[in-house]
């Protein structure tokens, strides 16, 4: 690969990608040159923006114009409702369902909504074990025409050998923190310091991007962190309604969801057959599911942020914390706990992403996280 383009890329989509370079070079010359594999296999450690180049190739692949970024196809793939761009996700804690693989393959044998090509995104690709994967080994080798499948992973080694060598392997490099943190300053505008918060929270700097405009978001982190700061004087009344009202915040950003999801099925359902319309409502749910959970995700690794942020302070008063804009409630933790209190803490924290990846219920983790979190901190 050449890291000699420098033009200004047509394909605008892919620009997202300023933090992987190679790849988005890699990508947009397969786009432009028609030769698109029909089964990538994205490959890199959390937070290196798999997902977003995902969506970003599906709207390069799907529009007319190589992904302005304007068009209808563009900005329908950009909020996830373009009946043709499909995302998946494991539905159980031990991976993949037999019956996920079973729809996909049903889905992928259906022509096309409305673009001339479907894309397939499936993350967690090492969690394809071999009794959900065989069935899509032969659709990997040979798909049907206009069918592209983008796989996305932590480490090719422990995928299965045989979904690696059906795929185009596209590695993607770690950035760190600050890198991403500078790539999302230079795409909202806003500070250093909010930009950090902000990819400690959502992961990826596309996701902290998004995140950024997301009055919605921001909200359901600021419920969760005062429902953390106000632990030391709460009662168990409190808490239950801390949980409830931060569930609240974090469904509350898919109304607007549901709301597109429902017209864009307004609008198709004149022409399309009643089995393409059961495919488009499962399709709706399963984006429903994956951004509630997303939700979830961020409102906890808000408090994992703040958590650090308070051990950060005990260790050493003058370092810098993440979480700039709460620095009162880092500081009124810190007087309330000691060290051991905030590792307890933290251990809390992750008791309570276990949780989520088995599908307990998302109030009761919150629950049992916030009790656990007000013991951890009395601790001595
Ligand atoms: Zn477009």
């Amino acid at each position: 690969m050449s890291a000699a383009q420098n033009s200004a890329p047509p394909a605008a989509l892919l620009a997202h990608l300023e933090t992987q370079p190679r790849v988005r070079d890699f990508l947009q010359r397969a786009v432009e040159s028609g030769r698109a594999s029909h089964a990538y296999l994205f490959v890199g450690a959390p937070g290196s923006g798999k997902l977003d180049a995902a969506w970003a190739l599906a709207q390069a692949l799907l529009c007319e114009d190589g992904g302005c970024g304007a068009c209808d196809s563009c900005i329908r793939v950009a909020r996830h409702t373009h009946p043709d761009v499909h995302h998946l996700a494991p539905e159980s804690a031990t991976g993949y369902l037999i019956s996920q693989t079973r729809d996909l393959l049903d889905d992928v044998a259906l022509a096309p909504i409305r673009a001339r090509r479907k894309v397939y995104i499936i993350e967690r690709a090492e969690q394809l074990r071999a009794n959900s994967a065989n069935a899509l080994l032969k659709t990997l080798e040979e798909p049907p025409e206009g069918v592209t499948f983008i796989l996305l992973g932590t480490s090719q080694d422990i995928i299965l050998p045989t979904i690696v060598s059906r795929c185009q392997c596209v590695p993607f490099r770690t950035i760190s923190p600050v890198a991403a943190a500078q790539a999302v300053s230079r795409a909202t505008g806003l500070p250093a310091a909010r930009c950090r918060m902000a990819v400690a929270v959502a992961g990826s700097p596309q996701r902290a991007t998004e995140f950024l405009k997301s009055a919605d978001r921001q909200d359901a982190r600021r419920r969760m962190l005062r429902a953390v700061d106000a632990l030391p004087h709460a009662d168990e009344a409190d808490i239950l309604d801390a949980a409830k009202e931060i569930m609240g915040a974090v469904r509350a950003p898919l109304a607007e969801v549901k709301s597109t999801q429902q017209a864009v099925l307004d609008q198709n359902v004149d022409y399309l057959s009643r089995g393409a319309l059961k495919q488009l409502e499962d399709r709706n749910k399963r984006e429903l599911n994956a951004r509630e959970r997303s939700g979830i995700m961020e409102v906890l690794a808000s408090v994992r942020s703040l958590l650090r942020d308070v051990l950060t302070s005990l260790t050493d008063a003058s370092a810098d914390i993440v979480n700039e804009d709460v620095a009162d409630i880092v500081g009124r933790l810190a007087q309330v706990t000691t060290v051991p209190g905030a590792v307890g803490a933290l251990d809390a924290v992750a008791a309570a992403e276990r949780s989520i990846a088995r599908n307990i219920t998302p109030q009761l983790t919150f629950e049992v996280m916030l009790f656990d979190i007000r013991k951890a901190l009395s601790c001595p």
